[in-house]
């Protein structure tokens, strides 16, 4: 173990499953202390007895903006700081727009868009008060490339760069910073609506990636100089057929 993150306090959403769960391994096999945030209860419990003791489970619905809103606190109360946010948690909907269902859309984009910026507003006082911080938004190269066979994702991850972007120097001027990872596919449960001969030809052409590679982009981001901005890391399998 190098301990690169030792000392440091992490919290990520949606990190009872795929690439949020391999970036809380990551940066605990680093020396962090990490939040494990997601709405999956018994999971968080089981995989934070597992992770050890700089492993701490924390409950939230982030489609409930009152519980997003109120998370500070409790962050706080569980690991005793914050470093470093990670807004991870997002789902995943394709599909022509005409054959699509405007609630699931509706739901998507609450989590994708509206709780992870919710969640940005909860913590950034903290940020700004102790003037140093990273944030980080799993965003997807969804977010640059328009794909089209999932426009309305697309959306929401481009809202996302939006964010990122126009955040960036209003949060520089208090020592914090602010990117993104923007995967290509990942093998994770979110790719389970991809249709079932999509899959299979992503898989054979190897066009798929595993979380842990995500996680070692992110360590790469948080291992940067302080004095280094952080910007947004694009990271591709071999090939993707957008
Ligand atoms: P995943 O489905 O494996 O994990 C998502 C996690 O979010 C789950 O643990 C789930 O319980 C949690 N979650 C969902 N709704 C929640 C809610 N309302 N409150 C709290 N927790 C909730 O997905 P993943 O692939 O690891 O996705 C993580 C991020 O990566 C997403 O933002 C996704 O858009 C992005 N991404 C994924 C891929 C990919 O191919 N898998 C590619 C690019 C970007």
């Amino acid at each position: 173990m190098t301990e690169l993150m030792k000392g440091k306090i992490a919290a990520i959403t949606g990190a009872a499953s795929g690439i949020g769960l391999a970036c809380a391994r990551t940066l605990i096999a680093e020396g962090a202390t990490v939040v494990l945030i997601d709405r999956a209860r018994e999971k968080l419990d089981a995989l934070c007895a597992e992770l050890g003791e700089r492993a701490r489970p924390l409950v939230v619905d982030l489609l409930n903006g009152a519980e997003v809103s109120g998370m500070l606190p409790r962050i706080l109360d569980v690991a005793g700081g914050l470093d470093i946010f990670h807004a991870n948690a997002g789902a995943y909907i394709g599909g022509p727009v005409a054959e699509g269902d405007p609630d699931a859309w509706d739901r998507m984009l609450n989590l994708n868009i509206n709780a992870a910026f919710r969640s940005v507003h909860a913590v950034l006082p903290h940020m700004i008060a102790q003037k140093s911080g990273d944030i980080l938004f799993t965003s997807s190269i969804a977010g640059v490339v328009p794909v089209v066979w999932e426009p309305i994702y697309t959306a929401s991850k481009f809202a996302v760069q939006a964010f990122v972007h126009s955040t960036r120097r209003q949060v520089a001027q208090h020592g914090v910073r602010i990117g993104a990872v923007l995967p290509g596919p990942v093998v994770t449960a979110l790719l389970d609506d991809w249709p079932k001969a999509k899959m299979e030809e992503a898989l054979a052409n190897g066009s798929l990636m595993q979380p842990k590679e995500v996680a070692d982009a992110v360590l790469f981001m948080l291992t940067r100089p302080r004095n280094v901005t952080i910007r947004d890391l694009v990271i591709l399998p071999n090939s993707v057929d957008l």
